[in-house]
């Protein structure tokens, strides 16, 4: 029997009587039915929230650490749980899942220890005055379904840590473990604090214009990015948004082949493609192309696709079928446009679940669909180039500017390169590394704003500037 999860409103479990089918992408098999709220149950979130935020506000940041030391506890001893959970209803391998769960509990438990002390701005004669940092209220989380653990994490946290409550909404690809995991810390977060609610998209709106709501922090796509800012406009809400990609790996000719050949794979093809830091594009030096290209399709082919839960895989499905169709539409016009394929392209349409083979393009032109839209998708398109100027300007031909990578032996020629790349991260000799102490955040199209570090807690803050004058006259 498909099992019903609740909503988190209050610090009670609550069920709707509409309700929404979950799938498993693996089998399309339909695994939990979760509330599909509406205005209403919102406006019961919110008032829950604004309730909480006046004492949780001034509660202690102490306090505040310890209950977010405790969310971090509670999601690791569910690990088990959690990440079979999360694989049946997103589709990324087990193992995966657990990196992603133990991730959010290591990212919770080291934001827990950020600092939100005062800054003295003057300490003269005349005056001392100082800033301090005020929470900025209720915030409205909404979070995509690649991710969909980590990113509500990284959410919940550093609310709750600067003194805000939250109403978050998963994506509704991806609900469950959120819900499972909304149950697992009813106990452990005051009433009010944290309120989880599932919906349709058309709750994300309800969310972003709601006026109860100071604060949207979004993770999703470029599109919806936009339709956030100008409903979060009509009150002036504050925004952070972490948006679409299309990132740029590139490849120096004396990186090694050998070494390279496994990183770069996993680089685009880790959750099946389907991460904002995915290497979208990979750009690889003439000089080792044949090379290098060739040991990437030879690793490629002893990785396996399949069910997330089955032993041994790899790569797992798309994680649903809208996303697995633009997906197939984006190999098929590569097909139709004739482009050169190294592996993979042939998706079987009669099959179950939303397997696409793992497909690697061979040098397809600049302005292919494969390499100018972001695919999302377990597809990687490697381009040839010739000069470190040509490279940047290819690179930074792009609307997205979220993160790349490049790949050298000499590190200093990395640098430079970097430093002209108009991304928010560029990783050298690695890739996807986030740490819960650095800020990360896109340029252009990417995103607006910071998550992640100081930056991005400070985000969920306003300054607020206490000036004493000294000797006053009164
Ligand atoms: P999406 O924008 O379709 O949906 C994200 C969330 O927004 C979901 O919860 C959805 O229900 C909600 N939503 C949909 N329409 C809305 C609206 N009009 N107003 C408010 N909320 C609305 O994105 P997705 O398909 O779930 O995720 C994939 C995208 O997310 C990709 O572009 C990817 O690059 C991006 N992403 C970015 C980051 C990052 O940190 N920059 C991380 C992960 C994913």
């Amino acid at each position: 029997m498909t099992k019903p999860y609740a909503n988190l409103i209050g610090g009670e479990m609550i069920s709707t009587t509409a309700t929404m089918d979950v799938v498993n992408p693996a089998t399309e098999e339909v695994i939990g039915t979760v509330p599909a709220c509406g205005k209403d149950e919102l406006d019961r979130a919110v008032a829950a929230a604004r309730t909480a935020f006046r004492s949780w506000s001034k509660t202690p940041i102490e306090q505040r650490r310890a209950v977010i030391q405790a969310i971090s506890a509670t999601i690791k001893e569910n690990a088990d749980e959690l990440h079979r959970l999360l694989t049946a209803e997103q589709g990324k391998p087990h193992q995966q899942a657990i990196g992603e769960i133990i991730g959010a509990s290591m990212m919770a438990g080291a934001q827990s220890t950020l600092e939100l002390d005062d800054e003295v701005n003057e300490d003269s004669d005349a005056r001392i005055s100082r800033t301090r940092r005020v929470p900025v209220g209720v915030v409205g989380g909404i979070v995509p379904w690649n991710f969909p653990v980590m990113m509500a994490v990284q959410k919940i946290v550093p609310a709750l840590l600067s003194g805000c409550t939250i109403v978050l909404k998963p994506s509704p690809f991806t609900p469950l473990t959120t819900l499972r995991l909304a149950e697992l810390i009813k106990d452990v977060v005051p009433a009010g604090t944290v309120n989880i609610i599932t919906g349709e998209d058309s709750l994300g709106p309800l969310i972003t214009s709601h006026p109860g709501i100071d604060k949207i922090t979004f993770t999703g796509s470029t599109a919806t990015g936009k339709k956030i800012m100008e409903g979060a406009s009509r009150d002036l809400k504050r925004i952070t948004l972490e948006l679409g990609g299309n990132d740029a790996s590139i490849v120096l000719p004396d990186a090694d082949v050998e070494k390279v050949a496994e990183q770069l794979f996993w680089s685009s093809f880790t959750n099946a493609g389907q991460i904002c830091v995915a290497a979208k594009r990979v750009y690889i030096h003439e000089d080792i192309y044949d090379e290098l290209s060739k040991a990437i399709a030879d690793y490629a082919r002893t990785v396996k696709v399949g069910d997330g839960a089955q032993q041994g895989t790899g790569v797992g499905p798309v994680q649903n079928r809208k996303q697995f169709e633009r997906v197939c539409e984006l190999i098929q016009d590569a097909k139709d446009q004739g482009y050169q394929f190294l592996l993979g392209g042939d998706v079987d349409p009669s099959g179950t679940g939303y397997f696409v083979p793992i497909t690697i393009l061979d040098n397809p032109p600049e302005d292919a669909r494969i390499v100018a839209e972001e695919q999302f998708g377990p597809v990687m398109p490697l381009m040839k180039f010739s000069t470190d100027e040509e490279v940047i300007e290819r690179a930074n031909a792009s609307d997205y500017g979220l993160a790349g990578a490049v790949w050298t032996k000499d590190t200093d020629r990395g640098v430079r390169i970097a430093e002209q790349l108009e991304t928010g991260t560029v990783w050298i000799n690695e890739y996807m590394h986030l740490s819960p102490f650095v800020p990360f955040g896109g340029h252009k199209q990417s995103g607006f704003g910071a998550e992640y570090g100081k930056e991005g807690l400070l985000e969920f803050t306003y300054p607020q500037v206490i000036t004493v004058r000294k000797n006053a006259a009164v």
